[in-house]
């Protein structure tokens, strides 16, 4: 957005370091990816040319619920999008920790570090991740810090309080590494990635993204690899009756069980002293093992994340068929941490009390890297835009899941660390992981955040794919008396998923020209056109539903005041002050005739401000 920039960073070689295992994507969260690049993020370009792995989840199911997942290789993840930022304009990178922010009549204006060096700014963007007040687990063991190896801020959540931000405490565990070499993958299922690999950038709207050195070849010698090439696999084993005796014998070990966290953890993403607990009946639980690199022989250890003591840990471990022998590398942890209650933001994630201050990522009480990205991402469009006097980048529910996730936030709040998942999005069959760009366009335009040349391709692409649903619509294959698009819904109904071969082709017949249009065209036209029915029923929904989205609520409203609205109601809504009726109607225990008598009420002071300042007629 060309706007002058500093990123502020307690190291600069932890840049894009995944705290945990290096994949990206995965049901829903692949959705967000490629919401991210659609919007001119990084994430989904470096996935595709780091990748080791790729898959498509769902394959077998219709295209609605599909979403990317791609293995990375963690270093090469992290050196790309250093170099990235490096060469941004306008980004300047500079290492220190950030111990205060400064504050002036109710705005940020800056902040303090511990090189005892100030900047001033005149918006901020705060993603400070697991790294509040930082203290991490291995049974009785604590250690400061976000995360192994990593400081802890220990001054910047009391900052946050003296500018008027409430915190909570969240925690979030990860599981031991192992060496590779110590590992029996014969005892294994192997894993492997598609033959055809799914990227997460919209390669045929992005103009040359200037590769990065490992993807070339240099002087006759391969420095790395072509995005997608030469995948490598994931094995899966199952944890035995031993793992759990183990588990139950020491429970009260457990960092988590003995009391010595007191922070909440994500309940969708137990420890393994969790599922023990919980699901006790349940004889065996899969583990994955995934490569963390290409370069390294580090192993995560996916479904065994823990805060028992060490020595407990190494006997669970090697209970489990080929892990016998396995050598630790590092020891699986809890993390506590400090958050910000997100219902003290507004949808552009600006605080609500200190102006000019924006929160992103796990600061807002979610866990997930695209979960974090492209709260990342609009707000940092956010910070500029309010800068710049423009109206704020808000994505409604039906536009994306990070429309979701951020309207959930915002007016929900979250009780534990809020991952995405596709139920929380109630017109999910608008949100294919393949319609990103379209989807996102109005907002793209008006927000410039992509080139003119890439924007004029996702124009073009767009008149291309609504050119195609209609003729599909109208036209006949000689001799039927059914339209091609009625061929393709009976298809689809009666072959499923299997509409498409594995070419990614219609697998019917269909007109040669269209078949000469390139994959992602060819996928979405498919898409719409068989599921016709559904996507206009929910088009019509939200048609009705704009209605109450459109209409603001004045930010001085005395809900106390209003007459009928329940005490409850008004307690609610003085405290999430949502911006609009729809906002206002998805808070949770707002009953729909609260939002009518709101928007009686609305109404009638409208009407009254109107006629007291002489305007009733226009
Ligand atoms: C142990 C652990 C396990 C996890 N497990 C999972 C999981 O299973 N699944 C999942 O989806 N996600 C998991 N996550 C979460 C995932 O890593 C985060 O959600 C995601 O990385 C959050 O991104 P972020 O940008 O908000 O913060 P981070 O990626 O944590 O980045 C924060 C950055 O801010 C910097 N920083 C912080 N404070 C300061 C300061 N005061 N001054 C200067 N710089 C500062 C840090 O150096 C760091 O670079 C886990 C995280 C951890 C730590």
């Amino acid at each position: 957005m060309g706007a002058s920039t500093l990123l502020i960073t307690g190291n600069l070689d932890t840049i894009a370091q995944m705290s945990c295992n290096p994949a990206i994507g995965g049901l829903a969260k692949g959705q967000i990816v490629r919401e991210i690049d659609a919007l001119g993020g990084e994430m989904g370009l470096n996935t595709d040319l780091t990748g080791i792995q790729f898959r498509l989840l769902n394959e077998s199911k219709g295209m609605a619920v599909q979403s990317p997942r791609a293995q990375c290789d963690k270093k090469a993840y992290q050196f790309r999008m250093k170099q990235v930022l490096e060469a941004q304009p306008g980004l300047q990178l500079f290492q220190a920790q950030v111990t205060g922010l400064l504050y002036e009549a109710g705005r940020v204006v800056g902040c303090r570090t511990n090189l005892d060096i100030e900047f001033r700014g005149r918006t901020m963007v705060l993603t400070t991740g697991t790294f509040l007040k930082g203290l991490m687990h291995i049974g009785r063991n604590k250690n400061e810090g976000g995360r192994l190896g990593d400081f802890s801020a220990r001054t910047l959540s009391d900052s946050l309080r003296e500018g008027g931000i409430e915190l909570g405490r969240f925690k979030t565990g990860t599981p031991a590494r192992v060496l590779g070499r110590s590992l029996d993958f014969t005892r294994m299922q192997e894993q492997p990635g598609d033959a055809r690999p799914t990227f997460f950038a919209f390669h045929d709207t992005r103009p040359d993204t200037g590769l990065f050195h490992m993807e070339h070849w240099a002087a006759g010698n391969r420095l790395g690899w072509l995005p997608g090439s030469s995948p490598l696999s994931c094995w899966m084993t199952y944890t035995t009756d031993e793992t759990a005796a183990i588990v139950r014998e020491n429970l009260h070990r457990s960092a988590m069980y003995s009391g010595e966290i007191k922070g909440v953890g994500p309940r969708y993403c137990p420890s393994f002293e969790d599922k023990i607990v919980r699901f006790a009946d349940k004889p065996r639980h899969l583990l994955f093992l995934e490569p963390e690199g290409r370069t390294t022989d580090e192993y995560y250890i996916n479904g065994l994340s823990t805060s028992l003591p060490f020595e407990v840990q190494e006997k669970m471990i090697r209970s489990v068929p080929g892990l016998e022998h396995a050598v630790i590398m590092r020891p699986a942890y809890a993390v506590e941490y400090d958050y910000a209650p997100p219902t003290q933001l507004s949808p552009s994630l600006e605080s609500k009390v200190v102006g000019g201050l924006f929160f992103a990522g796990q600061i807002n009480g979610t866990s997930g890297y695209e979960e974090a990205a492209c709260q990342g991402l609009v707000a940092g469009v956010n910070a500029v835009n309010c800068v710049r006097g423009l109206p704020p980048l808000v994505i409604g529910r039906h536009e994306g899941y990070t429309g979701v996730l951020i309207d959930d936030l915002v007016t929900k709040g979250t009780t534990e660390p809020y991952r995405m998942f596709t139920s929380r999005a109630e017109h999910r069959l608008l949100l294919n992981h393949g319609s990103a760009e379209l989807r996102l366009l109005p907002h793209i335009r008006q927000h410039g955040l992509v080139a003119p040349d890439r924007l004029a391709r996702i124009e073009a692409k767009a008149q291309s794919i609504s050119r195609w649903v209609a003729e599909l619509e109208k036209t006949r294959p000689a001799g039927s008396s059914a339209t091609w698009a009625d061929l393709i819904r009976q298809s689809a109904a009666r072959e499923g998923a299997g509409i498409l071969d594995g070419e990614g082709s219609a697998a019917l017949p269909l007109p040669e020209a269209f078949a000469r249009e390139g994959e992602p065209v060819r996928l979405e036209v498919l898409y719409r056109v068989s599921y016709a029915g559904y996507l206009q029923r929910e088009l019509r929904q939200i048609e009705k539903l704009s209605e109450l989205e459109k209409v603001r609520i004045p930010a001085d409203l005395d809900y106390k005041a209003i007459r009928g609205l329940r005490i409850e109601s008004a307690q609610k809504l003085a405290s999430i002050k949502p911006f609009t009726l729809g906002q206002a109607g998805r808070i949770s225990g707002v009953s729909p005739a609260d939002v009518s008598i709101l928007m009686v009420h609305i109404e009638a002071r409208r009407q009254r401000q109107a006629s007291s300042s002489g305007g009733g007629a226009a």
